[in-house]
């Protein structure tokens, strides 16, 4: 069987180059004889690799020096438990905008931790929408957001204004898919699964006073950022081939023009996508424009009764994996389906789509 066009929201496609990159040097890497999943950590040859990606995220970027970059694991979800333990040692007090299902789960881990405020939140609305926070102020120890909301298809078209607080963002499904300010930041992390490698690593990029001394009392070792950033990401074991393969993304992204270079490929396929959902009398996409993610499109049908709806969305789902276009289900809260589109996705596999898309709905177009 050939490519398919793999719309997944995570594990997501990788650059094929990349992936071939991979193979011819599974057996023998650089005159090791060994594959990259068989070195040592420690040894001479994986050294520069996990330097090389580093490098490549700080250059790619635009990391200030006085951010610390590390690859760590557990996830993204570790992260929900990690930031507050670490970072919530002062007022013990955090603020949290409220855009879906993962920045929900990271304000109810921190709850566990610290006191939680949800200042915002676009709920009342199935979160089609980013809320408006002009300003977050008070005793908080930082504010958090998640900056591209993969489930609902929603992400922040600005900044809210923290002040001194530093601010947290969740940018999982959409590191390096457009430029970022990291130093309107103190803290950043993402999952790599989504834009940046296969599952395994998550990298954070945090501000050096951030790195707390004492973390909360009872903080595990492993989830103190201090034991991960004095010791270099290798405190233990990191995800040794996971970084491999994301360096080699990484490099993927430079030589197709960095982040600005993603940001005009993905700006392309979202608004060719946006431009024939919004058109089309038999698809809509569920979120608001002016909220509209570049990375994850949920959309769906304008049949309006729900068991005829869901019916039409399977057939959808299994005619297009039949055309090679896998993965398009949408998340079980949203419905109907989803089109990740993520760094790796070329133009070529968002026109399939919309080729795909004329014909199912020509076919079964009432009336
Ligand atoms: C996928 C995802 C997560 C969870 O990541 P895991 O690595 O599975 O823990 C968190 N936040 C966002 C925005 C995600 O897309």
């Amino acid at each position: 069987m050939g490519r398919v066009y793999n719309f997944s929201a995570g594990p997501s496609c990788l650059p094929e180059d990349v992936l071939k990159e991979c193979a011819a040097e599974m057996l023998d890497y650089k005159g090791t004889g060994q594959s990259v999943m068989e070195l040592s950590h420690r040894s001479s040859a994986y050294k520069p690799i996990i330097e090389n990606a580093e490098a490549l995220v700080r250059r790619l970027m635009n990391v200030p020096d006085n951010y610390k970059v590390l690859f760590l694991q557990g996830g993204g979800s570790t992260q929900f438990a990690m930031i507050p333990l670490n970072l919530g040692t002062g007022c013990k007090k955090a603020a949290y905008i409220n855009t879906g299902v993962w920045a929900k789960k990271a304000a109810a881990e921190a709850k566990k931790f610290i006191g939680v405020d949800v200042v915002a939140s676009s709920e009342d609305r199935g979160f089609c929408y980013i809320p408006r926070v002009e300003k977050i102020e008070g005793g908080y120890d930082y504010a958090y957001i998640c900056l591209n909301n993969t489930i609902m298809g929603t992400r922040y078209e600005y900044l809210p204004e923290t002040g001194p607080i530093p601010l947290v963002a969740d940018i999982s499904s959409c590191i390096l898919s457009e430029p970022l300010d990291v130093s309107k930041f103190g803290l950043l992390f993402a999952g790599a699964q989504k834009n940046l490698a296969p599952a395994g690593v998550t990298l954070v990029i945090i501000r050096d006073d951030l790195i707390a001394d004492a973390p909360l009392p009872g903080t595990p070792t492993m989830l103190s950022y201090k034991t991960h950033a004095d010791a270099g990401s290798m405190y233990n074991t990191p995800p040794c081939y996971t970084i491999y393969v994301m360096g080699k993304v990484l490099e993927w992204i430079e030589r197709n023009g960095g982040a600005e270079g993603m940001k005009k490929r993905n700006a392309e396929k979202a608004e060719l996508f946006y431009t024939y959902l919004d058109g089309s009398g038999f698809y809509r996409a569920t979120a608001e424009k002016g909220s509209r993610s570049l990375m994850n499109i949920p959309f769906l049908t304008n049949e309006a009764d729900a068991e005829k709806a869901d019916a039409l969305n399977k057939k959808f789902v299994s005619e297009a994996a039949a055309a090679g276009l896998v993965n398009l289900a949408g998340h079980r809260l949203v419905g109907g389906m989803r089109a990740s589109i993520y760094n790796a996705m070329p133009l070529d596999g968002v026109k399939a789509l919309i080729a795909f898309m004329e014909r199912f709905a020509a076919e079964n177009a009432r009336g």
